[in-house]
């Protein structure tokens, strides 16, 4: 696909492309797992891939397709495939690069279960992977093996917001014949667009900024190439991890105003960052948007923002944060991220709390982080919950 000439917004508006038989404005849901042929001619061009027409919804689905080209389209991608969740996204990029006796080289604090997997079921295939902090170059040196098939970057990381150099890492990795796939959830192609920086694949939880609206679960591949494109779309197809018809109408609907959620949540983050960080309770900020951020610099260079997402440390640790979690009733206590709503979260007394000190520890996960997605609320009312539940820490 080449880049398309529209703004931003109005490709989120009309991307997709769809032209609808009856003139309907918006992409209607097809409802259905199959589609008729006319003919028993036309159904052997449909299964030779001589006509475009549509055979099952496993296969392609005139609303899922819709959803699929505009986020492509956004992604400055050749195309995309829609997946049931983040989570499938992921494993369908594990799926087509790992095998017996492979190698992933990714970042120690990716989102937990694109680890976890990993470790836990592509270990059994004899998978094998070095997570290492990929916010240092030299790191990737070193873990590079002759078997390395595929590295991983999530960045900004979840949930020490630590960036890695997308553009760097590409070049070291395409010297070696490596491709590289970028989570590029937190940021959302409004942000970031990492096939832009040299990436060859992309992926996202739709889940988060893209539908926006905290009511689906999804996931998304955007290939930056046609060979990648047709290879990850038959292991899709085979393994039957697509998206669902009517899930993928709702994201389509999300994502129309992606934009302006991302721009409005993004102020109030900066407004919120710049809060915390002159609290006297509050020890660090983590947030590309402030100067104090290690890779402030080389932030600037690759995303168009600094986003909604942030974690600050508090000079209580664990029990402050307990208290923080307890105190706060604007900020709602959750996980996820990317909604319209602020969302807070302290790792180490909720998601994280059963999980070993040294893996924490590793991840970067520190007793006294406190993770927020910053939501498109009114910034007075955001700060004002974080100030009332400050005092009582
Ligand atoms: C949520 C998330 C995922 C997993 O997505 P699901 O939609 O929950 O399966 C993967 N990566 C990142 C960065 C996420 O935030």
């Amino acid at each position: 696909m080449k880049p398309n000439k529209q703004g931003f917004n109005s490709r989120l508006i009309h991307g997709g492309g769809h032209k609808d038989p009856l003139g309907s404005v918006i992409t209607p849901i097809y409802q259905t797992s199959t589609f008729s042929f006319e003919s028993a001619e036309e159904g052997a061009k449909c299964f030779a891939g001589e006509s475009d027409g549509y055979i099952y919804t496993r296969l392609g689905n005139p609303t899922i397709n819709d959803l699929e080209r505009t986020v492509a389209d956004l992604e400055n991608g050749f195309g995309g495939i829609a997946t049931s969740s983040g989570m499938s996204a992921v494993n369908l990029v594990y799926q087509t690069f790992l095998g017996a006796g492979k190698h992933i080289v990714s970042h120690n604090a990716v989102y937990g279960s694109s680890r976890g997997v990993i470790e836990s079921v592509y270990a059994q295939f004899g998978v094998e992977a070095s997570y290492i902090d990929t916010t240092d170059i030299e790191n990737v040196k070193k873990a590079i093996r002759s078997n390395t098939a595929l590295i991983y970057l999530e960045t900004p990381a979840n949930p020490t917001i630590g960036i890695s150099d997308v553009p760097t890492i590409c070049k070291l990795a395409h010297s070696h014949n490596i491709p590289v796939c970028v989570d590029n959830t937190f940021c959302s192609p409004y942000i970031q667009k990492p096939l832009d920086l040299g990436a060859d694949i992309v992926l996202h939880s739709m889940t988060k900024f893209i539908n926006g609206h905290a009511d689906i679960v999804g996931g998304i591949v955007i290939a930056g190439t046609e060979d990648l494109y047709k290879k990850m779309r038959t292991v899709m197809i085979n393994v039957g991890s697509n998206m669902d018809p009517h899930q993928a109408y709702l994201t389509r609907r999300g994502l129309k105003t992606l934009g302006i959620r991302v721009e409005r949540a993004q102020q109030n983050a900066i407004k919120v960052a710049e809060f915390l960080e002159s609290h006297p309770k509050v020890g660090w900020v983590m947030y590309p948007g402030l100067k104090s951020h290690p890779q402030y610099e080389l932030a600037k260079t690759m995303m168009s923002g600094p986003g909604a997402m942030m974690s600050f440390g508090l000079k209580g640790g664990l029990e402050a944060g307990r208290k923080l979690m307890n105190n706060v009733h604007f900020c709602v206590l959750a996980v996820s991220l990317g909604g319209i709503e602020t969302l807070i979260e302290h790792p180490a007394s909720m998601t994280h709390s059963k999980v070993p000190a040294e893996a924490k520890k590793e991840g970067g996960i520190t007793d006294d982080l406190v993770r927020l997605s910053i939501g498109i609320e009114d910034a007075e009312d955001i700060i004002a919950d974080l100030r009332q539940a400050l005092e009582k820490v």
